[in-house]
């Protein structure tokens, strides 16, 4: 329980508010102001002090906001409206912050302060300027006191009564329950908790992005502009895929252009907020930057880098040519910024030699050993870098042993990644040319997040053993969700690690990679008369998993591998030769059709039910039609298998199954989990193992998200467990709409357990508020 006590608490007032006028413009500001001005107030004046095009400004200063507290007298009510507050009772918290938030709303703003604001509008231009109000919070003992999200911003603001309203809103803002909450548990005292109001020239962006100002692992003075149409909130929140150009300082020339497919840009709705709409036509593949705006960029960003004496993460926005700077910060907050600060330190001259997907974290040097034939294997030196087209399982026992993985081909759901997440082995995938560019023995360095391949060792500071799984999962501090936080697992040794997580069970256990590391096809163990070595191989590697997660559910899969995946295996001969295998014989398609294959299965799990495992379930992949659910059913009861009172459910990987999802009810599914890596592929028609058409590979699809939605909702109706264990689930954002639109339990990698523990909590807490305020509203 934490408890607001205003007892003993400073006021602002006197010598800190003397001297400061309430309205600052831009060009007075520098970043020592930021305790009058807060954290965007100061930033923006910094950058226009230097020169660069921001839009103009002025601020309404903490001071203002104090003065208005003391001059309508409301300052002492307030603190004393919410002294005691147990902020962890939701009723409390929320009638005490509409309460300070009322106060705040109904004084009548100082005449002397609204003149003054009035004024400030007007010489910002004669007309009426449409303009942007946001709140930037300061506090005595941290200046910027903004915690995202926390404090309103108003978009589209146009006229005097809508700013002084806006401005009053802004301040009102500082009493949110969510932002009293926030500061009551990092231990602000409210007393010197204080608001400035940034109002800014609003700019609708044609065309907008982010830009590094030097290279963000490597600190090369190579400056990488990210850019797309419309506003800039496309390209930072990842909708649009965005071009990406490379200016070389050195050369002071564009050293590459990558132009992408935008499908989406964000404009503006109207008088109101923002919408996300398809871009048509040629504008789809149109290079968005010139090379005079590219070079123009560049520059500005070179002068921040200059002024702040470190690279900067910046965003801009271009209007009918004119080029705007709208936000500088340095890179070392947006993460890796140990890593990008040693490389960039001790080895000014690293090279990027090629570029993919991080698909497994961690970096890693070593010698390069190219697979061409899963033959070459026993060539694999412990600590080399395996690079090859793409893995397959049977070169697992090869990836066990290497310090990172580079493959042609793949994106972020193919075996490389999968099995390389596993492992813990950072790994670069869909580099497409890996194999050709590299050399046998070459040494280089791999950065599994950003993707990139370096030239040479490159000194890395070491991350701390277990780091990604110690991180929110033990201890006092473990972060307790309604909705469960499960971990996928697809080989049994990485079962320690996934249960050091200290997810709520295992939402998917991919049995195929135990089979597939053997290198005998499940008909190689049936015609060579030994089914009992394959049902033993089964069982024991899944009791692994479940002596992991005791009492703790765990879903098993039954078999799920593409005919191309087998056939290098023994046995693998006889597979068919598919066209397309993702479409193909796999999935309980096959085991419905191979009853043999399905029975061992089914025995080994007979076997571990009897030995008291309880919490196993068993999930069907693939199913398109709930008939295949029930034939699965059928043949479990003809193996004995009491299938009334043990756990079944299924993988929603097909569009039919999620619009089905009903009649699949009605047969009796205990759960459903989708599967999104499939789901993507088949409701977009985009081969998810296809690095050409990788980028287009949206699981926030709307029709995607459609399917979800309407599978999730009815799923609640009839109370059935719903979840995901597709890739898409380890992506926070994603993770956060799930949780908003009801989902159940989420299973995620074993890296990105912590980071979506975390976001399944704020959004749970968001969701409780609002429905707070929400009935206290009505
Ligand atoms: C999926 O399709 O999302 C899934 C988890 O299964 P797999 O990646 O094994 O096809
Ligand atoms: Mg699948």
């Amino acid at each position: 329980m934490i408890i607001i006590n205003h007892a003993g608490g400073k006021i602002i007032s006197g010598a800190s508010m003397k001297d400061v006028p309430n309205i600052l413009w831009l060009e007075e500001i520098r970043k020592e102001d930021i305790i009058s001005v807060g954290g965007k107030g100061a930033s923006l004046g910094e950058m226009a002090s230097i020169g660069l095009p921001v839009p103009k400004a002025f601020v309404v200063t903490a001071q203002a906001f104090r003065r208005f507290l003391i001059e309508t007298g409301i300052e002492k009510k307030i603190f004393a409206s919410y002294d005691r507050l147990d902020v962890e009772n939701n009723d409390a918290l929320e009638k005490a912050a509409e309460g300070a938030k009322g106060m705040v709303l109904k004084a009548k703003m100082p005449a002397f302060i609204r003149d003054e604001i009035r004024h400030a509008y007007k010489k910002l231009s004669a007309e009426d300027m449409i303009v942007a109000v946001r709140s930037s919070a300061t506090a005595e003992d941290l200046p910027d006191a903004s915690f995202a999200g926390q404090q309103e911003t108003y978009l589209n603001i146009k006229g005097e009564a809508a700013l002084l309203e806006s401005v009053q809103k802004c301040w009102a803002s500082l009493y949110g329950a969510r932002a009293i909450y926030y500061r009551a548990k990092q231990g602000f005292d409210d007393h010197t908790v204080n608001i400035a109001v940034v109002v800014q020239q609003l700019v609708h962006s044609e065309k907008a992005g982010v830009m590094f100002t030097s290279h963000p692992i490597t600190g090369e003075p190579l400056t990488i502009i990210e850019g797309s149409w419309g506003l800039g909130e496309a390209v930072v929140s990842g909708s649009v895929s965005p071009d990406k150009y490379i200016f070389d300082q050195r050369s002071e020339k564009v050293d590459d252009i990558l132009i992408s497919n935008k499908k989406v840009e964000i404009i503006a709705d109207g008088d109101h907020g923002t919408k996300l709409v398809e871009v048509t036509g040629a504008r789809q593949d149109a290079q968005v930057l010139s090379p005079a705006e590219i070079t123009k960029l560049a520059t500005y960003g070179k002068i921040a880098e200059n002024h702040y004496g470190i690279p900067q993460d910046v965003e801009w926005g271009i209007v009918s040519g004119t080029i705007y700077i709208l936000q500088s910060r340095p890179i070392t907050t947006i993460g890796n910024r140990k890593e990008a600060k040693s490389m960039a330190e001790q080895n000014q001259n690293v090279r990027i030699i090629l570029q993919g997907q991080g698909a497994a974290p961690g970096i890693a040097s070593g010698r390069v050993s190219i697979i061409r034939d899963v033959k070459d294997t026993g060539s694999v030196k412990e600590g080399d870098i395996l690079v090859t087209k793409m893995t397959n399982p049977d070169m697992v026992p090869a990836m066990r042993k290497v310090a990172a993985i580079v493959t042609d081909e793949g994106g972020m759901t193919c075996h490389a990644a999968i099995v390389s997440r596993e492992l813990g082995t950072p790994a670069v995938v869909g580099t497409k040319t890996a194999t050709h560019i590299l050399k046998n023995g070459q040494i280089i360095t791999v950065d599994g997040e950003k993707g990139f391949i370096y030239e040479g060792e490159i000194p890395h500071a070491a991350p701390a053993p277990g780091a990604a799984v110690v991180q929110g999962s033990t201890g006092p501090s473990k972060i307790i969700t309604a909705t469960s936080v499960k971990v996928n697992v697809s080989i049994p040794e990485a079962a320690a690690r996934a249960a050091a997580t200290g997810a709520d069970g295992v939402g998917l256990l991919r049995i195929e990679h135990l089979i597939l590391g053997l290198n005998k096809t499940p008909g190689w163990f049936i015609a060579n008369n030994r089914e009992e070595d394959f049902v033993r191989e089964l069982h024991d590697g899944i009791k692994i998993v479940l002596d992991a997660f005791p009492g703790k559910p765990v879903w098993v899969r039954t078999l799920d591998a593409p005919t191309d995946e087998f056939r290098n295996m023994m046995g693998g001969e006889t597979e068919p030769h598919e066209h397309n295998p993702m479409l193909g014989w796999r999935g309980i398609r096959r085991d419905l059709q191979s009853p043999d294959q399905f029975r061992l299965q089914v025995e080994s799990f007979k076997r571990l039910w009897k030995e008291g495992y309880e919490n196993l379930g068993i999930m069907f992949p693939m199913v398109s039609h709930p008939d295949e659910f029930l034939a699965a059913k059928a043949m479990m009861k003809a193996c004995g298998v009491d299938v009334e009172h043990v756990t079944l459910g299924i993988m929603i990987e097909i569009p039919s199954s999620a619009i089905m999802i009903e009649d699949f009810i009605k047969c009796g599914i205990k759960f459903a989990s989708f599967g999104t890596n499939d789901l993507v592929q088949y409701t977009l028609a985009i081969d998810r193992n296809n690095e050409n058409v990788a980028d287009m590979y949206q699981p926030q699809h709307p029709a995607v998200l459609h399917l979800i939605h309407t599978a999730i909702q009815t799923c609640r109706a009839y109370d059935v467990e719903c979840s995901i264990c597709g890739q898409a689930g380890s992506d926070p954002k994603m993770a956060c709409w799930l949780v908003e639109h009801g989902i159940a339990s989420i299973s995620a990698n074993i890296d990105a357990i912590a980071k979506i523990r975390e976001a399944v909590a704020r959004t749970e807490k968001r969701i409780i508020l609002e429905a707070a305020r929400n009935r206290d509203a009505e």
